[in-house]
């Protein structure tokens, strides 16, 4: 192993803080979060993951990342190793991963290459190699790629999931069955099970249906296990506030994947916080719609009172009372969030986003009035097209909606600032959206072509050169990350089929791994694609 990799391993160990007592059994397992180190503690979802494994005293527990850019080169002759106590990941008896992201299976694989992991199961089977598991909100998303990689998907709740695995592992190890044995019962054994997918266990995706439990009586909320400086959270304590969200916009997978809202009771949040509290006075309250947390007004006095310094995920102005907003810009938030998503009224109401022009406005002198000054405002592209609307019109009504809005701020409080983040349309598997597509003919040749992004991009660039003389801020925006996204999402192919492209070229470049993928246009079809995955009922 590269020693400036395991140095730079040391300096992380060394700054860490860890909330928990990792455990030490005889069963090693590896939690991989397949990007690197910043970005993988700042995942709550890995945190739990790694958190649920060390719940299992038979188990040891270890960490490993995506090696930087420099080191990748390096220990590419070598075998990737655990972050703690650089053990060659093939070493250890279940590699789990959590995947957040379509576009880190690219990662996936770069990890397997780096630690001599084959990406054929069959090798593996053979050679005893660790099981492989995948996590994480990416296994609702087109998985065809990652088909032939995993042993297992874990679709249902981690709570139940991990669980499953983890027992059922220990109970065959038990009976001192050998590694290819063992994996080849956890397959057997979960195949047809609620809450996962096999795919060695079934010809195809298509026509399998995966019944998705939430967790039975409780859910138990992540939060964060190890502390570290080395985050944008920087030493913050985060904990998962609310699951799923009270809301069904059609282009959203929270809306549609993660069953019915709920939320984290308030005594176990300010449990948690107590026994953080030796450690940092840092907190966020993490969640895709925080705002309806029933408690959030008294949660935010009360850790307020204390002097603590709380942040929040996605504050949404239309989802919070005057009272919280106060509180918030008393305490130094001075930002808050308008997801407008579309300057027509009528697509917003499409997307079932029911959000009136008058109700913006009125949002915005709440916000005002509060002594709010900085709004950040968050749009769509593509919803145009897909509800019938004239693309054309798309680029001028959102710069001239852009426009309005600002001047209205501005003239309540010259000082009052607008940042913008505009984003392509890429149609989630599992969404509304995504369901209706093949009805929607015109959208959906739009859709195919290989002109969509850019056509997109040059809409937000028109967008910004229109509104370029005022003081409006736009947020960085790399479509080529939005297309390499969407080409993801409609692979029907093995990713490995191009990857030796993709790491032999070192490529970290969306435009780059773009080139190879469409030299292969037969493997990507949007609507063959969402045919292929397996269906999901939500039991919740
Ligand atoms: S876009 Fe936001 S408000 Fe809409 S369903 Fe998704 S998380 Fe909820």
């Amino acid at each position: 192993m590269d020693y400036r990799f395991l140095l730079q391993n040391d300096k992380y160990i060394k700054d860490e803080i860890h909330l928990i007592k990792p455990s030490s059994g005889h069963i090693r397992a590896c939690a991989i979060y397949p990007n690197h180190y910043d970005t993988a503690m700042s995942s709550l979802g890995f945190h739990f993951l790694y958190e649920s494994l060390n719940a299992w005293p038979e188990l040891s527990v270890e960490r490993c990342y995506l090696p930087g850019e420099k080191s990748i080169k390096l220990v590419c002759s070598k075998y990737l190793s655990s972050f703690e106590t650089a053990t060659p990941l093939v070493n250890f008896n279940i590699l789990a991963f959590s995947v957040s992201y379509e576009t880190d299976f690219i990662n996936v694989l770069r990890i397997l290459k780096l630690a001599k992991v084959p990406f054929s199961r069959e090798e593996r089977l053979a050679g005893g190699y660790p099981l492989l598991i995948c996590g994480g909100p990416a296994t609702f998303q087109n998985i065809v790629p990652m088909y032939e990689i995993f042993d297992v998907f874990s679709v249902g709740a981690g709570e139940i999931t991990i669980g499953t695995v983890v027992s059922k592992y220990i109970e065959l190890a038990g009976q001192r069955k050998g590694t290819s044995e063992i994996n080849r019962e956890i397959m057997r054994a979960l195949g047809g099970a609620d809450n996962f997918f096999v795919p060695s266990q079934c010809a195809s995706m298509k026509g399998s249906k995966i019944v998705r439990c939430a967790a039975p009586a409780e859910n138990k909320y992540a939060k964060t296990v190890i502390l570290t400086p080395h985050t944008e959270f920087k030493m913050r304590a985060l904990i998962e506030t609310v699951r799923g969200c009270v809301r069904r916009c059609k282009f959203c997978m929270v809306g549609s994947c993660y069953g019915r809202f709920r939320y984290n009771p308030a005594e176990d949040i300010y449990k948690y916080i107590e026994s953080v509290l030796t450690h940092t006075r840092k907190i966020g309250l993490l969640g895709p719609a925080v705002s309806a947390h029933p408690d959030l007004v008294e949660l935010y006095k009360n850790t307020r009172e204390r002097k603590l310094d709380i942040s929040m995920s996605s504050v949404y102005i239309n989802e919070i009372s005057g009272e919280l907003i106060r509180m918030l810009s008393e305490n130094e938030q001075k930002n808050i969030t308008v997801a407008v998503e579309s300057a027509c009224e009528e697509v917003r109401n499409a997307v079932s986003k029911n959000l009136a022009d008058a109700d913006i406005f009125e949002n915005l002198d709440k916000a005002l009035e509060c002594g709010i000054k900085n709004f950040k405002i968050y749009f769509i592209l593509g919803l145009y097209d897909f509800f019938g609307k004239s693309g054309g019109d798309e680029a001028g009504d959102t710069a001239a909606f852009i426009a309005r809005l600002e001047g209205y701020l501005t003239r309540r409080r010259p000082d009052a600032r607008l940042k913008i983040s505009i984003n392509p349309l890429v149609v989630k598997p599992r969404t509304p959206m995504c369901y209706a597509m093949p009805q929607n003919a015109g959208f959906f040749d739009f859709y195919s072509g290989p002109e969509y992004i850019t056509e997109l991009e040059a809409r937000y660039k028109r967008i910004a050169s229109e509104l370029k003389s005022s003081n409006i801020e736009f947020s960085e925006k790399n479509f080529a990350d939005s297309a390499l996204l969407k080409l993801i999402n409609e692979c029907g192919v093995n990713l490995f089929d191009f990857f030796d492209d993709f790491f032999y070229n070192e490529s970290k470049n969306s435009r780059a791994v773009i080139k190879i993928m469409r030299e292969r246009p037969e493997a990507f079809d949007p609507a063959a694609a969402a045919e292929k995955l397996f269906a999901v009922d939500f039991v919740n």
